[in-house]
């Protein structure tokens, strides 16, 4: 089975980050931090910021966890995020999406230091994302191409089609996918003939959040296809493509779950990393 093996590839970077923060404390007695922010009781949410939690200490990070409650005051959670700005033992920040109605999500992530943001969110994060020059870019994005290269696919010069255009997943595997010289092609919902631009793609990565969306009729023989879909259909977790179609006709297929999911948060411990021999 052609089956880009997400969880085993995210362990493999998960266990190498794990060696360096070894070495990092033996020789200079510090370690890497991450503050997790989650405001409010969403269960999908409350489940990621412990999963992330768990692996920064599994990986002998430093983890500062902050639970809020729902009514926490936009300024409160501000004077939150300027006093981890200021924490020394703080590489990196991440305030948990989304956050409740009355609180300016943009406002909150201008205020992370773009030193510490380790999602990748902040407008000066993204502006040096357009430029080719991020330090730090949005986790699902860059796990997606982190993939690619462990797994040996050619990016240079290859069709790669995006489907979806959100500033998360969209629009940075686009411009990533751009700086390594593949052609791009960006689709939304009012793309023409999708089947027909989709079935032009050496690489297919689906990021729409529509259970199944991508068919066998859409993708060309040996392509590789990368689902970045999370979808709970009947209690099960499925991707954007139809898994059992699509797989025989690509070279190269993530499954769901298992496939770009667990390279998101080992992308993030990665930037956590990063952010903090960068402030070293
Ligand atoms: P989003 O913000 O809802 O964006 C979805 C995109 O899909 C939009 O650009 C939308 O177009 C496009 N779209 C919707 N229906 C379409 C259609 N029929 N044809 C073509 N394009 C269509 O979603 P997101 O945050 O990017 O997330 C996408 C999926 O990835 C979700 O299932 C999410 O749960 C998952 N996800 C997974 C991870 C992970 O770690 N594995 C991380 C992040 C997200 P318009 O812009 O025109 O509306």
């Amino acid at each position: 089975m052609p089956l880009i093996d997400g969880k085993k590839t995210a362990k493999e970077i998960r266990e190498a980050i794990g060696r360096e923060v070894t070495e990092l404390k033996a020789e200079t007695g510090n370690v890497p931090g991450l503050a997790t922010v989650l405001v409010g009781e969403d269960p999908a949410s409350a489940v990621y910021v412990r999963s992330k939690n768990k692996i920064c200490k599994e990986l002998g990070f430093i983890s500062l966890e902050h639970t809020l409650s729902e009514d926490t005051k936009e300024k409160d959670l501000l004077a939150l995020v300027n006093e981890l700005n200021q924490n020394e033992a703080v590489s990196g920040i991440l305030v948990q999406l989304p956050l409740p109605k009355h609180i300016d999500s943009i406002k909150i992530l201008e205020a992370i230091d773009p030193a510490k943001d380790v999602d990748g969110f902040h407008p000066v994060s993204m502006g040096r994302l357009v430029m080719g020059t991020a330090d730090l870019a949005p986790c699902t994005p860059s796990g997606i191409i982190k993939m690619l290269d462990r797994y040996k696919v050619e990016i240079e010069s290859k069709h790669a089609v995006v489907l979806g255009r959100s500033n998360i997943v969209g629009k940075p595997v686009a411009l990533l996918l751009l700086h390594r010289n593949a052609t791009v092609t960006i689709c939304h919902s009012r793309t023409q003939d999708l089947p027909k631009v989709t079935r032009e793609a050496d690489i297919l990565i689906a990021a729409v959040g529509r259970p199944n969306m991508v068919t066998k009729d859409m993708v060309k023989e040996g392509a590789v296809v990368i689902d970045v879909g999370i979808n709970r259909v009947d209690g099960k977790l499925v991707g954007d493509v139809a898994f059992d179609e699509v797989e025989p006709k690509a070279s190269l297929i993530t499954p769901v779950p298992g496939g770009v999911g667990p390279m998101t948060i080992a992308m993030l411990m990665h930037n956590t990393l990063k952010a903090f021999k960068a402030g070293s």
